[in-house]
């Protein structure tokens, strides 16, 4: 079975299966990462951690990182800017980039 997504409920970590359950509540499973997606989601993680860094350090009069998600094809986050302009992205990749 394949994990489709993972979510956090209190302090349960929940694994959603592509279907219905083909074993019963406490059984023992086992489970293989798929790396490909894994090292994406890596990468992705990364460069978000980079960007936030970048603009909390270097443009923290300008604004913050309020949220992001991450996919295995693409990700995307939230700035909380008074003033987003191209200037503004131009400024973050040039240092992301660098
Ligand atoms: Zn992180």
């Amino acid at each position: 079975m394949r994990v489709v997504d993972v979510v956090k409920q209190g302090d349960d970590i929940l694994h959603l299966l592509d279907g219905p359950a083909q074993f019963s509540a406490g059984a023992a499973v086992h489970g293989t990462i798929d790396w490909e997606r894994r090292y994406a989601h890596m990468r992705y993680h990364t460069a978000i951690h980079i960007i936030d860094g970048i603009v909390a350090t270097r443009h923290s009069s300008q604004g913050m990182l309020t949220g992001s998600q991450i996919y295995q094809d693409r990700a995307r986050f939230d700035i909380d800017v008074e003033d987003f302009t191209r200037e503004f992205v131009e400024s973050v990749v040039q240092e992301l980039t660098r």
